[in-house]
């Protein structure tokens, strides 16, 4: 996919104040200075985002892009500032949680993890509270030029392993670098991928079919979940979700 316009589109400070759910969102998040605005610089290309971005000191809101016109890219504010008081809604945006519990055009996560660190607490907090939630996410291993790939195996490898318990088949995972571009042709093949198979107006009120609820094994695109989580997304989200 190239990308031929991002236009911003607002900074929302709540669910509420996001625009219609006419288009497929795909949503980005990660512990602060995971590499999350490198990362969607590279995504968005020549000259980026930082060149429709609001002014900085936007970080705690909701920054949503429209991104070739037909599907847009959310910027959520970075999480775990863990000297604040352990608290979820201190470590976790409230408005971001529930972004994501009730967003019903929400086709997919992509959760940011530093591939020049061990597995991170905070990042593993927030994966279990997705899990718990079933929402649809692929994992991101950022800044893999930083260290050997050997390290960066190893890292992912230490990651994969915190958190196989609760998978039948594992996430998805992309591997990137916004210094060398790797990794910017997969992820927005996956987006491609996604919108092909789930064009726009998403937001459908049907009844999900049994399908769509409990697919086959080898329909799955990828692992599911083993915790039974509550199943009250939509169908749209249901249908998009990648295990
Ligand atoms: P954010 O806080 O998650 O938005 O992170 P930034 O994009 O601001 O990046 C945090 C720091 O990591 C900055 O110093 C970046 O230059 C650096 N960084 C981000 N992505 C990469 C990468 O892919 N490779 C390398 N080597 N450094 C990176």
């Amino acid at each position: 996919m190239n990308i031929s316009s991002a236009i911003f589109d607002r900074s929302a400070p709540d669910l509420e104040s996001c625009p219609d759910e006419s288009l497929p969102e795909f949503a980005f998040i990660g512990r602060s200075n995971v590499g999350k605005s490198s990362l969607l610089n590279m995504l968005a290309g020549k000259d980026g985002l930082a060149r429709v971005s609001p002014t900085p000191g936007f970080t705690k809101l909701i920054n949503i892009f429209t991104m070739n016109k037909n599907w847009r890219l959310v910027d959520l504010p970075g999480y775990g500032f863990a000297h604040v008081a352990r608290q979820d809604s201190a470590r976790f945006n409230e408005a971001v949680l529930e972004y994501l519990q009730h967003r019903k055009n929400l086709s997919c996560v992509f959760a940011l993890i530093d591939s020049t660190l061990p597995p991170q607490k905070i990042d593993l907090e927030f994966l279990e509270w997705m899990t718990g939630h079933s929402l649809p996410f692929v994992l991101v291993f950022t800044k893999t030029d930083r260290v050997s790939s050997v390290k960066v195996q190893e890292n992912i490898a230490a990651f994969m392993d915190r958190i196989a318990a609760w998978f039948e088949k594992r996430p998805e995972i992309f591997m990137c670098s916004a210094i060398t571009g790797d990794g910017r042709r997969e992820l927005l093949g996956m987006i491609d991928k996604s919108l092909v198979e789930e064009p726009g107006e998403a937001a459908e009120e049907s009844e999900p079919s049994a399908a769509d609820v409990a697919p086959d094994a080898e329909d799955a695109p990828a692992a599911r979940p083993k915790a039974s989580a509550p199943v009250s997304h939509p169908k749209h989200l249901r249908r998009a979700r990648p295990w």
